[in-house]
């Protein structure tokens, strides 16, 4: 299995050349070297047959086989052993109370109708920090660290937060050799029960480093470092953003394990609402569906930070200023432009790199493009976007507070506010005979200020995280000096 670059100028040459990077290649970076992202050559498909045996499996095993069809170039017993030490019910292990956590995502109904409509839920969000990126962040500790040994090699990965993918990347790196973790964070913006999570990790290799400014501040310092391409190399600096394609990949997995949880047969289909904000999850679904999962519908929900919205319902893409970008209730999901969507846009124009490469050069220049079909605009793929499945929907604060009351009325249980996003479009989206799966992006003890809000009470949290803002806290606060934070990590790399 080969990986060709959204913006590679002739992929299908590329994708036949012994030389295209394989699945180790491409783990440990980011952007190709063009500025594009990484897929693979051509999707692997699955079999009937296999969807009949793999019904079967545990989650780990089912990891497995997915990812063997990805990341050909690792001996199978290796990635079997990484995939059975990732998804155990010791890493995924604050599923409530009642669900059975063994089955790692496991899934609910909610409400049947009527008209034979299902809405379901999966829990994404048993990991250790309580959010999806857990799922994908989990592996990808231990492919790291795999991969880092057998090259005798070490890596900085080096970073900025706003709360969940920082801390799923530190609970992932933590205590693994020849990796460090330099992970800034804005100094006194992130909720008590975030900011304590991440800072209570006493390990040596994580460094917590909060800026003095606010989330942008601590992204540009982390463009400047990256800019300077030799410090970067002599640090061995690296990333673990939304766009990792081993990320994307681990995503995979569990869209299948909903639709067998969710189905008793091949013929029968089920649709996904995902909380969306960089498109690295939908993305996931919308490859399991190119793989020949029985997907009918994936829609996605946006809070008030609609781009994605905007697109599936207009044609037009258009990133907004970070002046322009709400900070909502859902922060996970204020993005101002959606950093895997490229992966989508490529396949919606056929494959063709240079198309690709002009987009989202314009993205740079006039801020967005339009695929409409209309006079003027670039293009007129949007009229195909529903043959890939795509729908979607938003939902603002009101809706996030009605919906979290609603689903505790009616269900017993209390949802975070990014799924709250999700179920509200759901139901927008349900249709008899094709049971809705909303994914749970994230435990409602993690954003506790608006289930207080909703509920009028606290969300319960999981055991263990009782007093975790009692723990002493390990970081240091800096100015945002892009000279004295390369001092630092050169002080601390001892490279
Ligand atoms: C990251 C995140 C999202 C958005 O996922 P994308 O892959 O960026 O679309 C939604 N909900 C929660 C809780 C998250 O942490």
């Amino acid at each position: 299995m080969h990986y060709v670059s959204t913006r590679a100028a002739t992929a299908a040459a590329a994708a036949a050349s012994p030389d295209s990077p394989r699945f180790s290649d491409i783990l440990l970076g980011g952007l190709a070297t063009d500025g594009g992202l990484f897929l693979p050559a051509e999707y692997p498909q699955v079999t009937g047959a296999e969807l009949d045996a793999w019904r079967q499996l545990s989650y780990a095993d089912l990891a497995f086989e997915i990812l063997r069809k990805f990341a050909t170039d690792i001996p199978e017993a290796d990635l079997r052993a990484l995939t059975a030490r990732t998804y155990t019910q010791d890493v995924y292990r604050n599923a409530r109370a009642d669900d059975d956590a063994a089955r790692i995502t496991p899934l609910r109904v909610l409400e049947e109708g009527a008209d034979g409509s299902k809405l379901m839920l999966q829990a994404l969000s048993n990991g250790p920090t309580l959010a999806f990126k857990d799922m994908a962040m989990q592996l990808l500790g231990n492919l790291f660290e795999y991969a880092l040994a057998r090259q005798n090699a070490e890596l900085n990965i080096f970073g900025a937060t706003s709360g969940d993918t920082g801390s799923a990347a530190e609970y992932a790196m933590r205590g693994k050799r020849g990796i460090r973790v330099f992970m800034l964070s804005p100094h006194r913006k992130m909720s008590a029960f975030q900011t304590a999570q991440m800072f209570s990790l006493q390990d040596p290799n994580i460094f917590n480093i909060a800026i003095e400014g606010v989330f942008d501040d601590a992204q540009d310092m982390v463009k400047a470092v990256s800019n300077d391409l030799a410090f970067k190399t002599r640090h061995k600096i690296g990333t673990v953003n939304s766009i990792n394609w081993a990320r994307v990949v681990a995503q995979v997995v569990y869209y299948f394990r909903g639709y067998l949880e969710a189905t008793t047969a091949n013929d029968q289909k089920v649709s996904f609402t995902v909380p969306s904000g960089n498109f690295g999850n939908i993305c996931a679904g919308h490859i399991a569906r190119m793989m020949g999962l029985p997907i009918d519908k994936l829609v996605a929900a946006t809070n008030e930070n609609d781009v994605l919205d905007e697109f599936f319902r207009t044609g037009v893409y258009r990133v907004r200023k970070s002046s322009e970008t709400y900070h909502t209730s859902s922060p996970s999901m204020d993005i101002s432009k959606a950093s895997n969507f490229e992966r989508f846009v490529y396949e919606l124009v056929g494959r063709d790199g240079d198309r690709t490469r002009a987009l989202f050069r314009k993205v740079e220049t006039h801020g967005g493009f339009d695929l409409s079909g209309k006079p003027g605009s670039d293009g007129d793929e949007f009229k195909l976007v529903a043959k890939y499945g795509f729908a979607s929907g938003k939902s603002t604060h009101a809706d996030r507070l009605d919906t979290i009351r609603d689903v505790a009325d009616d269900y017993g249980i209390v949802i975070d506010t990014h799924t709250a996003d999700g179920v509200k479009v759901a139901r927008e989206h349900l249709q008899p005979g094709v049971p809705m799966i909303v994914l749970e992006t994230a435990l409602a003890a993690k954003f506790n200020e608006t289930i207080l809000e909703a509920l009028g009470e606290d969300a319960e949290r999981p055991p263990g995280f009782e007093h975790i803002e009692d723990l002493p806290q390990k970081f240091v606060v800096m100015q945002a000096d892009v000279e004295a934070m390369k001092a630092y990590i050169a002080a601390n790399t001892g490279l």
